[in-house]
């Protein structure tokens, strides 16, 4: 299974509310065995998870670029340690950034360009900007 398809899938249908009362995903199961993990591993990335949605709900509730960027370098921290726990090789270029709150990236433009490593960032972007 390449990582595209494994970034998919960590989105699963299942899901869960977490404190904030958000959807939260759990993961996919066929995938978990495909990936040989342990259920101590899948227990981690389930909490991860739910840390990750905190920080995009931290994110959805403060408006200056200070705070945006030290939040979106957080979950991008995260999503590495997920990659990780998930045995995919850590890369930024399957980090689907455009999808953090705040971010006005073209996101057709990226969803396009997706797994080639080529970014289009808006130089208005909170997150991502000059
Ligand atoms: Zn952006």
């Amino acid at each position: 299974m390449n990582q595209e398809n494994h970034l998919m899938n960590m989105i699963s249908r299942t899901s869960i509310s977490n404190i904030f009362s958000k959807r939260i995903s759990t993961t996919n199961s066929r995938l978990v065995a495909n990936q040989g993990l342990d259920m101590e591993t899948v227990d981690k990335i389930n909490k991860l998870h739910i840390v990750r949605n905190c920080y995009l709900t931290l994110m959805e509730e403060v408006n200056d670029k200070e705070n945006l960027r030290y939040f979106s370098n957080i979950v991008t921290q995260i999503d590495f340690q997920l990659q990780r726990l998930w045995k995919f090789k850590e890369d930024s270029t399957y980090h689907r950034f455009w999808e953090l709150p705040k971010c006005d990236c073209p996101k057709m433009d990226n969803m396009d360009t997706y797994g080639t490593g080529h970014r289009y960032i808006n130089p208005n972007c909170l997150l991502h900007g000059d």
